[in-house]
């Protein structure tokens, strides 16, 4: 089984949108949404949730009210003034308590209680592509980095109980916790870049963080057209780091008319663009060793 992640130094270069035509174009694959904070491929793909599962990470302080007495030491002790009187007694603000269990260990009166948090939903749905695996995070949630974890182990489950040879895996943009995350055991990472300044050095921080998880990569830089000074200066990079520049894709109106369609743009008639992105599938197929 292979595991091809598609990642951008940063939002906005059309990730998505290209992971859901690369979805669209495999076959005998388990899509997985790895965006976790900010997910948006079932946009694309309309997936029917089949099973739905809690995320808990890590631990939240609770007062229970019938307990306390009020002594305040709770609130005196929490580093993080998680912890306040708000007129009807002690209680604890769960955007702000850390889980550092020091209120717990200090209560005198064994008020407080510490159950695991509750961060978001994990779900497998149907696709008109195949299962998708995908998460919400709640507003503010952390351990996203942990909630990818969750999910590319569920995908890859799913993908050996289905025979499937293929994890096609929409990644996180930037290079913090979930995109590291996401790059374990992965074959093949595809960064998706734009042809500005800010986008060459996005993609050189990502080029590092492949090069330090060593996570064969290569590069379509999305929008080409708009700058081909940039353009130029992106290619020089890959080919001095030795990267392969799998496709230069113009900028076209055909993906926002898929998008507006519920569509990816691989399911419209046959167009340039869409030529262009059946070549570059091939030849991510034939990078990470698929069909061998
Ligand atoms: S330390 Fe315990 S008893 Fe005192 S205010 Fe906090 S929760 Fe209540
Ligand atoms: S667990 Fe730690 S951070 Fe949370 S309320 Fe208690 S002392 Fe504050």
């Amino acid at each position: 089984m292979r595991e091809i992640i598609i990642i951008s130094g940063k939002g906005g270069t059309g990730k998505t949108s290209l992971t859901g035509a690369f979805a669209h174009l495999a076959s005998d694959k388990v899509i997985c949404d790895l965006d976790v904070d900010a997910p948006d491929l079932h946009l694309l793909l309309q997936p029917t949730k089949e099973r739905l599962e809690q995320f808990y990470s890590g631990h939240e302080a609770r007062i229970d009210g019938e307990k306390c007495d009020g002594c305040g030491l709770c609130a005196s002790l929490c580093q993080y003034g998680a912890i306040r009187e708000n007129g009807a007694g002690f209680a604890v603000d769960p955007r702000r308590c850390e889980g550092c269990k020091v209120c717990v260990a200090f209560c005198p009166a064994a008020a407080i209680e510490f159950p695991e948090k509750h961060c978001g939903q994990w779900y497998v749905s149907a696709t008109r592509f195949g299962p998708l695996v995908h998460a919400q995070l709640f507003p503010g949630a952390e351990n996203s980095g942990r909630l990818v974890m969750v999910l590319k182990q569920q995908a890859r489950e799913l993908a050996k109980a289905r025979g499937a040879d293929l994890v096609l895996c929409d990644g996180a943009p930037g290079i913090g916790c979930p995109v590291i995350s996401s790059l374990s055991g992965a074959h093949l990472a595809v960064a998706v870049t734009e042809p500005t300044p800010s986008g060459r050095h996005d993609l050189e921080r990502v080029a590092a963080l492949c090069r330090h998880f060593q996570t064969a990569l290569a590069v379509i830089i999305n929008k080409y057209d708009l700058n081909p000074d940039e353009t130029a200066r992106i290619v020089v990079f890959c080919q001095d780091e030795s990267y392969p520049v799998l496709a230069r894709l113009p900028h076209d109106p055909l993906v926002t008319k898929a998008m507006i369609q519920g569509l990816v743009v691989t399911e419209l008639p046959e167009s340039d663009f869409s030529r262009e992105l059946r070549q570059a599938w091939s030849r991510i197929e034939a990078l990470a060793g698929l069909g061998r």
